[in-house]
């Protein structure tokens, strides 16, 4: 009898766009990252933040991944970048293919840094590469301290976590000391910036950190 393995054949068909986009972000010298985190944990609240920081000083553009909306682009062209979105159709994740098509959208000569926004979920966008320099993970302290042990591929893929509404954290049951002791359990060299979008505490420190990323990118 022959059996098929779908999943595997998905993943690896995608695996090799993967590393096809990876190869063209970085003969562009483009840094690039995969924006992974829940619905409503503030992936374009942040994105925002750090386009009002960075904007002035790089070339940035932005693939929206959404289900079905365009209110995340939307949001992000107000800021003059160059954004495309990506509707899903009700695909949970963003993949591969899906970035190859949009970068063809973009002019990658000009850039120096792209966002891709995932769609919001914290399963299904772990197991697609979609081949940028990182992914990175925003929680905020409403999803509760238990999220990375509950979802511990995507804590262990992600190279930085931004914990977000850390402005609120005294209204939650959010248990800050555990969050720690659980992410490093799961990933030790993993980096962890508080931030809040509506006091701006954190921001500058994780613009910094981009822009370090961005200059280290463009000198290799
Ligand atoms: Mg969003």
């Amino acid at each position: 009898m022959k059996q098929i393995l779908i999943q595997t054949n998905i993943l690896k068909n995608n695996d090799d766009i993967a590393r096809k986009n990876r190869q063209r972000l970085n003969d562009q010298k483009i840094f690039t990252i995969n924006l992974l985190g829940s619905p409503g944990s503030g992936k374009t609240s942040i994105l925002e933040q750090i386009i009002k920081h960075i904007k002035p000083k790089v070339n940035m553009g932005v693939i929206e991944g959404d289900l079905y909306t365009t209110k995340d682009a939307q949001r992000i062209e107000k800021h003059n970048v160059n954004v495309i979105q990506v509707n899903t159709g009700g695909i949970c994740h963003l993949d591969a293919s899906m970035v190859q098509h949009a970068l063809q959208y973009l002019d990658i000569d000009y850039l120096d840094f792209l966002v891709i926004e995932n769609v919001g979920n914290l399963v299904c966008p772990a197991a697609y590469d979609l081949g940028g320099d990182m992914k990175i993970t925003v929680m905020s302290v409403t999803e509760g301290n238990d999220k990375p042990l509950k979802y511990p591929f995507m804590f262990q893929i992600s190279s930085v976590i931004i914990l977000n509404k850390v402005d609120i954290i005294d209204f939650t049951d959010f248990d800050i000391e555990e969050f720690y002791k659980d992410i490093k359990s799961l990933n030790e060299e993993i980096q962890i910036y508080e931030v809040s979008c509506k006091t701006g505490q954190g921001i500058e420190e994780l613009s910094k950190y981009f822009e370090s990323k961005i200059n280290c990118k463009k000198g290799e």
